[in-house]
């Protein structure tokens, strides 16, 4: 409306329609800003006039308020993220919200320079919120499906501390060599290619690929129980690639046949 309207609004923002707020997810917030937006502002529909029973703009709004979160932690400011409710109808609403944000991020200087971060330093913290993006949703997956009845609490829903904890505890996940089969069940399973696998051969996780969603640990057939989450401790090397051959003697080795089934694949 603000358009048919004639009404002047930012031309700094660039567009990107989905078919609800609830359908942004952190992992867009964040690619925004590696891609180098200065600011991300999510519009949505009004709160409690949303046509589906989802509700999807108090999903975008608990959304903004962890990713807000997760911002500050790694040094960016908040406040660069923004979320408003509106009607279609309500152009002159829309052009005041808008202009009111980029005149914020104006304020705020480019990303990175208005906290005083190297581009080096900020690309790789940002790049490293966006890479656990699946283990920060599955941690707070009960917290994200809230819906809170006053949405001004949205605001503290998540607490500094929180986050610094959440970030702390990052788990790694690691293939013990004496255990691992080789069945290459996790190898599948895992979402981001992350698992270097090859038949009878000992598997290893690429920590730099491993977006710690735990799949591997819950596909890891547990007789062989070789993948391990490790919370505070630094990971093992990975096992030379010319140990990882796995030789198999099936007599002497205690490996049923449909353990060995198993295996083949
Ligand atoms: S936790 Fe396991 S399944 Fe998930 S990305 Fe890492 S290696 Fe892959
Ligand atoms: S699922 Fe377990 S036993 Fe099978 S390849 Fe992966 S780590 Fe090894």
């Amino acid at each position: 409306m603000s358009g048919v309207s004639r009404l002047q609004y930012t031309t700094e923002m660039r567009l990107v329609r989905v078919m609800c707020s609830g359908r942004v997810d952190p992992a867009f917030v964040f690619r925004a800003f590696l891609n180098g937006m200065d600011g991300v502002f999510v519009g949505g529909c009004l709160l409690n006039e949303c046509k589906y029973v989802t509700h999807g703009n108090y999903h975008a709004l608990n959304m903004v308020s962890l990713c807000k979160r997760l911002l500050e932690h790694i040094g960016v400011s908040p406040e660069r993220l923004r979320i408003a409710f509106m009607s279609s109808s309500d152009g002159a609403f829309v052009a005041e919200v808008t202009n009111e944000f980029v005149k914020k991020v104006r304020e705020l200087g480019p990303l990175g320079e208005g906290e005083g971060l190297d581009k080096e330093e900020l690309y790789s913290r940002l790049k490293e919120v966006a890479r656990l993006i699946p283990y920060i949703k599955m941690a707070k997956k009960e917290k994200l499906a809230v819906r809170l009845a006053n949405p001004e609490e949205y605001g503290q829903f998540y607490t500094r501390d929180e986050i610094d904890a959440l970030m702390r505890e990052v788990p790694s996940y690691y293939i013990d060599p004496e255990k691992c089969q080789a069945c290459m069940t996790c190898a599948r399973r895992c979402p981001a290619e992350a698992i270097i696998s090859a038949k009878n051969q000992i598997h290893v996780i690429d920590q730099e690929k491993c977006i710690k969603c735990g799949t591997c640990l819950e596909a890891c057939p547990p007789r062989f129980a070789a993948v391990k989450k490790i919370v505070g401790e630094p990971v093992p090397p990975p096992i030379p690639e010319e140990k990882r051959t796995i030789v198999r003697k099936r007599k002497e080795e205690e490996i049923s046949p449909s353990e060995e089934a198993l295996v083949e694949g």
